[in-house]
C-alpha cells in the first residue's frame, strides 16, 4: 500500500480541538494517510498550524500559510450596517459573525508570515477567489442581491460595488501567488464561482506546471481542462460522491492531474457531516471507480503527483513519519 497524502485539510482548533485532533490522526494513520497538507485561513490560524506542526506531536501535519479569500468579521452592538453599495444605511442591534471578501489591508501580515517561515512550509494556502454573492455583499443573500439588481435605481451601485470587491480579491490573490513563487512554494487554491478567474491569474503570473492545486474545483470541464493544459492539479474531496459536477470532472481530468483531499472538516461524503482525513479513502475509491483503474495503481499515481507538487516530499515531509 502506498502512503496517502491529504492535500487540503483544516486540521486545527477549533475544527479539531482537544482529543479530537489526535483521534482523527490515529484514524487517518490506520487507513494509510502519512501526511495532511494543512491550510489555515487567517494569519492567526497560520501561527496555530505552524505551532502544531513544530510541536513534535503531530508529524503528519504539514503546514501551509495563506489568506483565505473569505474572511470573517464580527458585526456587534449598534454598528452601522452598509447597504449593498457600501454606504451605511441602518443600525444593527445584534452581534453577528458574517463573511466578507479578503481585503488588501489583510495581506501584509500574511506575506510577512510566509516570507519569515517559508523554509518550514509545504505550500502557500489557502488562497484564491470566492465570488459567491454573500461574500461580495456581506449581510445579503444571493436572492436579495438579485432583487437589488432588478431595481434600476440601485443596479448601478450594486454592480460597481461587485466589480470593486472582485478586483480587490484578485489583487489579494495575485500578491499571495507572487509571494509563493518568490518562496518557491506551490499554491493551494480555493475557487468558488470564480474558477475561470483563478486560472486566469495563475496563467497571468506564469505559475509553472505542477505548482498549483485547485481544491474542490466547482467550475466547468472546459475551465478544468484549461488548468490541466497549464499543468496544474485538481484535488478531489469526499463530497464527490454526492456531486454530479465533481464526478464529471473526475471522469474528464486525466489521472496525471488529480490529487486527493478531504477539506476536513467540510466536504464530507454526507452533507453537513464532520469530515476528517481518514475519509480520503472515499475520494480514492471514487477515482478508482470512475477511472476503472486498479486501486494500487491510483494510489501510486497520486503519490507520484504529490511528489511533483511538493518537490521535497520524500526527503522532507514523508521523512517526518518514516519511523512509524
Ligand atoms: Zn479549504
Amino acid at each position: 500500500m502506498h502512503p496517502l497524502v491529504d492535500v487540503h485539510a483544516h486540521l486545527y482548533p477549533p475544527n479539531f480541538a482537544g482529543t479530537d485532533l489526535p483521534a482523527a490522526l490515529d484514524r487517518a494513520r490506520a487507513v494509510g494517510v502519512r501526511g495532511i497538507v494543512t491550510v489555515p485561513e487567517t494569519v492567526e490560524e497560520c501561527e496555530e498550524v505552524l505551532l502544531l506542526a513544530e510541536s513534535g506531536s503531530y508529524p503528519e501535519i504539514w503546514p501551509c500559510a495563506g489568506l483565505h479569500p473569505v474572511q470573517k468579521e464580527i458585526v456587534s452592538g449598534s454598528a452601522p450596517r452598509n447597504d449593498v453599495s457600501g454606504q451605511p444605511n441602518q443600525i444593527e442591534d445584534v452581534a453577528t459573525t458574517r463573511e466578507r471578501a479578503a481585503r488588501l489591508s489583510d495581506v501584509p501580515p500574511a506575506l510577512e508570515f510566509i516570507h519569515k517561515h517559508k523554509e518550514k512550509l509545504i505550500a502557500v494556502g489557502e488562497v484564491g477567489l470566492d465570488f459567491t454573492p454573500h461574500v461580495i455583499h456581506p449581510g445579503f443573500t444571493a436572492s436579495q442581491v438579485r432583487e437589488l439588481k432588478k431595481d434600476s435605481a440601485k443596479k448601478e451601485a450594486v454592480e460597481a460595488r461587485e466589480l470593486e470587491v472582485k478586483e480587490e480579491q484578485k489583487e489579494v490573490f495575485r500578491q499571495l501567488v507572487r509571494c509563493a513563487m518568490d518562496a518557491d512554494l506551490p499554491v493551494n487554491c480555493h475557487s468558488r464561482s470564480a474558477g475561470k478567474y483563478t486560472i486566469d491569474i495563475l496563467r497571468e503570473l506564469n505559475v509553472p506546471p505542477y505548482r498549483a492545486i485547485l481544491h474542490a474545483f466547482d467550475g466547468s470541464v472546459p475551465n478544468a481542462l484549461a488548468a490541466v493544459s497549464l499543468g496544474y492539479f485538481l484535488s478531489v474531496p469526499p463530497s464527490v460522491v454526492r456531486s454530479p459536477q465533481k464526478q464529471t470532472l473526475v471522469t474528464a481530468i486525466p489521472l496525471t492531474n488529480l490529487l486527493l483531499e478531504t477539506d476536513s472538516p467540510a466536504l464530507a461524503a454526507v452533507a453537513g457531516a464532520q469530515n476528517e482525513p481518514s475519509q480520503i479513502i472515499i475520494s480514492l475509491e471514487e477515482v478508482v471507480k470512475r477511472k476503472g483503474v486498479a486501486k494500487e495503481e491510483v494510489e501510486a499515481l497520486m503519490l507520484e503527483n504529490s511528489r511533483k507538487v511538493f518537490r521535497d516530499l520524500d526527503i522532507k515531509w514523508l521523512a517526518r513519519t518514516k519511523s512509524e
